[in-house]
C-alpha cells in the first residue's frame, strides 16, 4: 500500500470513528433522511441556507464506516459552498465514484475517498449522503433510497 494511500485509509477511518457535525442543528432549514437499503445505512441531513450559501450541516444516523465518513467529510466540505456550488461537488464526487478523472482541488479531501470507486458495492454507501442533500435541496417530499 502506498504511502498516500495509507493516509487517505487512515483519514475515513478517523471519520468514520468520529464524525465531524455529527448532532441535530436546531435552526435548519432544511432537513432530510436518506436510507441505503442494501448496507442498512440510514442518514438525517440537517442544513442551514442563508441567501443561497450553506451555512452549515450536519447529521446523525448509523451506518457503515464508508456512509458515515464520507457524510462527515461532505458536512466540512459544503460549508460556506453556494447551493450550485455544492451540486457540482455532487457531480464531482459522482465522477470520482465513477473512476473518471476530476479536478481535485476542487474536491478537497473528499478525494481520499477515490478507493470506493474499486468496490462498486460500496458506492451507494458513499453517495447515500449526497442524494440526500440535493434533495434536501431542491425540497422533495420524496424518500430518498439508493435503491
Ligand atoms: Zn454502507
Amino acid at each position: 500500500m502506498s504511502e498516500l494511500r495509507e493516509l487517505y485509509q487512515q483519514l475515513i477511518i478517523d471519520h468514520g470513528r468520529s464524525p465531524r457535525n455529527f448532532k441535530q442543528l436546531p435552526d435548519a432549514t432544511h432537513i432530510k433522511e436518506g436510507y441505503n437499503p442494501l448496507c442498512g445505512d440510514e442518514l438525517t441531513l440537517y442544513l442551514r441556507e442563508e441567501g443561497g450559501v450553506v451555512q452549515e450541516v450536519c447529521f446523525e444516523g448509523e451506518g457503515c464506516a464508508i456512509s458515515i465518513a464520507t457524510t462527515s467529510l461532505m458536512t466540512e466540505a459544503l460549508r460556506g459552498k453556494t447551493t450550485s456550488e455544492a451540486k457540482a461537488l455532487f457531480e464531482d464526487f459522482h465522477q470520482l465514484m465513477m473512476g473518471h478523472e476530476v479536478d481535485e482541488e476542487r474536491l478537497g479531501k473528499l478525494r481520499v475517498l477515490a478507493g470506493v470507486a474499486e468496490f462498486p458495492a460500496r458506492i451507494k454507501c458513499a453517495t447515500l449522503c449526497w442524494h440526500t442533500l440535493l434533495a434536501a435541496l431542491k425540497k422533495s417530499d420524496d424518500p430518498v433510497s439508493t435503491e
